[in-house]
This record gives structure tokens, C-alpha cells and sequence, in this order.
């Protein structure tokens, strides 16, 4: 075949011209070096790596770096960082830079002869993340835009250092309660067990207390919304669980089973490197608990229908706001107020926050983006 033929013919003569051209780079010689600029790596908000590799020194190399500028075609001029070593290939990390800011940079190296530089790199350091609302119990959004007012009956904000929670004086419970949850809050303290009325709640209020739910004839738990084993980091923190306004007319085997089972997988991905942002309430009226079917306890406290509970899984982290995305874990559950509801485990009451919305009028997650709500809110997690 001519045409291999010819090129064979071509191959050699490139061989023979790559050796004569590396022979004389044995020789001395006074040119500039060559340098590459190799990468720009582990982009922060603050710094950069950035690196080069000298292919060619021409005479002996007496400085390497790298420098960089917000304008294109940066020189040793600008801003440098030297590499002081004898290596070929060299990197270095710049720190000071601005965050969210475009930069050039560009290897450099040096010798008798001038400096040369590699070819030119571009990267942006990341924005800084937001931590303004970290680990706030409150951080996804009051899903009733509950008010501090006392004109507000129904939708009483009440914002404690261990939860938060919007209280409804004609159902005399919390319509829901929210709380961040990690490692720090998890210590040894004993349960408190101090049940008690809350006196935060206006004066001119009922203040449901410690006996109100008359166990012996009525049959249900005070069954807390933020956990007695999630508070347990000081013993102001544990006993704060136990003011009544944290308390709903709870069946023991939603209560003590189920629930708390839940509760406990909650703890379990704390221990496993998660926190967690959680939201849970009492919805509807008329519960079913060992003593039979009521609808109000005599100090008018309305016993639930259901209970429900979301929880927005994140690993440990900071900036959590900014962290939550469309593949972020939500559990949601909704379960009956019933003796009967501990036949299945807690994983078979899962649904979507978009259900309990539906249910409740509620917008939970609502500091989320919507476009990333319309997706977390409407898949049912089945981990
Ligand atoms: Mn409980
Ligand atoms: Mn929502």
C-alpha cells in the first residue's frame, strides 16, 4: 500500500528529527524556561491551590510560583506566591482572596535569561455560606406565620431557647411545635419529669397543668412533641419538655411505641453524623386510647385524630439552609391517635409534607426554595 508506505516514510523522518532536537537540548543552552500552569484545585470562599510544572528550565531556574490577579494575564507584578524547592512541578496555596470573585492565574518561573509564564487558569471562589440561621429551631419557616401577639388565639408564636412552637388556646394544645436536633444536645441528664403549666402563655389564658389529662379516665399520655431524650444536654433544657404547652392527649401505643420508635430513628442519625430539623403536631379531633373515644378532655384539651411529624435529614454541617437540595432526605409520617396504630411500624405511616399540608393548611419549609420545596415536599421517603 503507497500510502502506508509514505507514511512510514513520514514517521521516520519525524523520529529522526525528535532525536536530533533532544540531542541538542543536551547541549547548553541560555532560553527562557518553559512552564505549564497545572491546576487550580480546592476552591474555597478564601483559597485556592494552584499549581505548575517546569518542562524546560533553559539556565538554572531562580524563582517559581505562581501569580494571579482579577484581571487577565497576571505577572510577578501582581500578586505571586514563590515555591522554594527543587522541584519540577510545584503548587501552592493562595489564601486572602475575596469570596464569589473570578481570578487569572497563571504559573511562573524564572531564570538568568527572564520569566515566563504557563498558560492562563480562571476560577471563582465560592460564595460564602450562609450560617446566619444554623441550628435555629425555627430555620425551615413558621409554618402558620404564628404571631407573638396575644391577639392571635390560635396562633400564639412561642419561641423557647430549646423549641418553638404556635399555640391554639381553643384546642389548648400547640397546632405545631418545630426543633433542631445534633449531637449537642444529646448529654446525660436524667428526665426531669417536672409536667407543669406554662407560664409564658398569657395570663388571661387557660394554662392546662400537670393533672389536666386525668390519665384514670381519659387514657391518654402527655405525650411530648419535642422529645424529654432530645433535650438532655443540661437540665434546663430536659425540663423545658415538660411544660404542658410541649403536650398532646397522645394514645400510649402511639405514644410509647410507634412514635416514640420514630423518635428513637431520629436519635439513631444523630449518632450516625446527621442533624436534624423537625416539625411535628396533633391534627383533628377524636382519639381512641384503652379507655375508649373522646374527643375533648374535661379541661377542654382536643384529643387529636392524628399525629404527624416531618423530618428534614442533613449531614453534620454548616449553612445548613443552603445545604437543603432536591435529593435531601425528608421523613414524613401521619399517623392515627389509636391503641391499634403500634400493629405496624412506624416506617408503614410515612407520606409526603405535601399530604400533611393538604391535611393541616400548613406551608412547612417554607424558607426553602420553592423549587426545591415542589420536590422534597412531594416524595414519600422510603429508606
Ligand atoms: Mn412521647
Ligand atoms: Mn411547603
Amino acid at each position: 500500500m503507497p500510502v502506508c508506505v509514505l507514511n512510514k516514510k513520514i514517521y521516520s523522518l519525524l523520529v529522526a528529527l525528535l532525536l536530533l532536537v533532544a540531542c541538542e537540548s543536551n547541549t547548553p543552552s541560555y532560553d527562557f524556561p518553559v512552564v505549564e500552569t497545572t491546576e487550580a484545585v480546592n476552591i474555597t470562599a478564601y483559597s485556592v491551590v494552584c499549581g505548575g510544572a517546569i518542562s524546560s528550565s533553559g539556565a538554572k531556574i531562580s524563582t517559581k510560583g505562581v501569580c494571579w490577579s482579577v484581571n487577565q494575564n497576571p505577572t510577578i507584578d501582581d500578586t505571586k506566591i514563590q515555591v522554594d524547592n527543587d522541584a519540577v512541578t510545584f503548587s501552592a496555596e493562595i489564601k486572602g482572596l475575596q469570596p464569589a470573585t473570578t481570578y487569572h492565574v497563571r504559573a511562573f518561573a524564572s531564570n538568568a535569561v527572564g520569566v515566563s509564564y504557563g498558560q492562563e487558569m480562571m476560577f471563582t471562589t465560592s460564595s460564602v455560606p450562609d450560617t446566619d440561621m444554623d441550628n435555629d429551631n425555627m430555620m425551615l419557616g413558621n409554618p402558620t406565620q404564628a404571631s407573638e401577639s396575644v391577639v392571635c388565639v390560635d396562633n400564639y408564636l412561642m419561641v423557647k431557647d430549646q423549641y418553638a412552637l404556635s399555640y391554639n388556646n381553643a384546642k389548648r394544645t400547640m397546632n405545631w411545635t418545630c426543633w433542631h436536633l445534633y449531637s449537642g444536645d444529646i448529654g446525660s441528664t436524667d428526665r426531669q419529669d417536672d409536667f407543669r403549666r406554662d407560664y409564658e402563655l398569657p395570663s388571661s389564658w387557660y394554662r392546662v397543668g400537670n393533672r389536666d389529662y386525668e390519665y384514670s379516665t381519659f387514657g391518654f399520655d402527655r405525650g411530648h412533641m419535642c422529645p424529654s431524650a432530645d433535650r438532655t444536654k443540661t437540665v434546663a433544657d430536659n425540663s423545658a419538655t415538660f411544660l404542658m404547652t410541649n403536650m398532646i392527649p397522645q394514645a400510649p401505643n402511639n405514644n410509647q411505641r410507634t412514635w416514640g420508635d420514630l423518635e428513637d430513628a431520629c436519635r439513631e442519625l444523630v449518632n450516625s453524623g446527621n442533624e436534624l430539623y423537625i416539625i411535628s403536631g396533633p391534627y383533628g379531633e377524636g382519639g381512641t386510647s384503652a379507655k375508649g373515644f373522646f374527643t375533648k378532655l374535661n379541661s377542654q384539651v382536643v384529643v387529636p385524630s392524628h399525629t404527624w411529624k416531618i423530618v428534614v435529614v442533613l449531614p453534620n454541617g454548616s449553612g445548613d439552609m443552603g445545604r437543603i437540595s432536591t435529593t435531601t432526605r425528608v421523613i414524613a409520617v401521619w399517623m392515627p391517635n389509636t391503641q391499634t396504630v403500634s400493629s405496624q411500624p412506624w416506617r408503614y405511616y410515612r407520606t409526603s409534607v405535601d399530604y400533611i399540608e393538604s391535611q393541616t393548611g400548613y406551608d412547612f419549609l417554607s424558607n426553602v426554595p420553592v423549587e426545591v420545596q415542589n420536590v422534597i415536599e412531594a416524595s414519600v421517603d422510603s429508606l
